[in-house]
């Protein structure tokens, strides 16, 4: 399942692997793998170990493994952290194609140019944190107080994929329909690590200190998913190819359908493709 996994991706994001290049082999990154593969080992859980449950939520384990990034050119590593919970307005997804696999030893998927950015210290975050935005997976529990047409919308068992944009649905520019300058975004989740109320949802199982998040901190067996910043998935769908489509897949379609105004028809000139443009 492992192997299946990470030739699927690469061929899935041979572009990505392209750009990531630059930065991170494929190799290298296997042998980060190979780093967290350890350092589960290090842990009194194996992959498949079995897990206690809380009785906080039905089904939910106690605890969850998530990639974390402490400081640049280190490998990630894996962490246990308490099960994150939802407020108001908030989705926790059961995470399908990135965390899964990393948290499977599968880290070459999901690993986006902006993940890597971050990784090598280019592109200055709140850390500790865990990366990852580009998910899909399954809704298991809604904040408290959440609208009740999101929640028929989004029922529990509901299949999502997840923007690495995370739309409040309240500030100015959301109220006009641009959600991609969402005010809140910005200010809180880029800038600060955290979801709008100023606060993170990952703290450390043991301890409970807190981990930032970027956007939804999306290496992870579970995430808080503002849910303006979700779409349903059909089951026509798979959820691992789909896991592209909250970040490459919209990029892409802004710069042809909005930037560049390309119409079917028309011919056009692609100059340097990069890991969004091939994909
Ligand atoms: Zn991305
Ligand atoms: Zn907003």
């Amino acid at each position: 399942m492992i192997r299946r996994g990470i030739s699927h991706t690469k061929s899935l994001r041979s572009t990505s692997w392209c750009l990531a290049n630059r930065f991170l082999t494929p190799e290298d990154t296997i042998s980060n793998v190979n780093s967290m593969d350890k350092t589960i080992e290090n842990t009194s859980v194996g992959v498949n170990g079995n897990r206690s449950y809380s009785s906080g939520g039905v089904g939910l384990p106690s605890y969850m493994r998530a990639a974390v990034f402490r400081e640049p050119n280190k490998p990630l590593t894996i962490e246990e952290f308490q099960i994150p919970r939802p407020k108001a307005g908030e989705v926790l997804i059961k995470t399908k194609a990135v965390a899964s696999d990393i948290v499977s030893l599968n880290a070459a998927c999901g690993v986006c140019h902006s993940d890597l950015h971050v990784m090598k210290g280019e592109l200055p975050f709140s850390s500790p944190c865990v990366v990852g935005h580009e998910i899909t997976g399954e809704v298991v529990e809604l904040g408290p107080l959440t609208d009740h047409k999101l929640i028929e919308r989004y029922p529990i068992g509901s299949r999502v994929v997840g923007a690495f944009i995370m739309p409040c649905g309240n500030c100015s520019y959301c109220s006009k329909g641009h959600d991609d300058l969402c005010e809140d975004f910005f200010a809180y989740n880029r800038a600060k690590g955290t979801l709008y109320d100023g606060e993170t949802r990952l703290f450390l199982r043991d301890g409970g200190k807190p981990v930032f998040m970027y956007s939804m901190g999306g290496l992870a067996e579970y995430c808080v998913v503002p849910v303006h910043a979700l779409t349903n998935l059909p089951e026509s769908l798979p959820y691992t190819e789909s896991a592209i489509l909250g970040c490459a897949v919209f990029t892409a379609y802004g710069a042809m359908a909005h930037a560049a105004e390309v119409r079917p028809g028309d011919s056009v000139a692609v100059i340097g493709v990069g890991g969004v443009g091939s994909r």
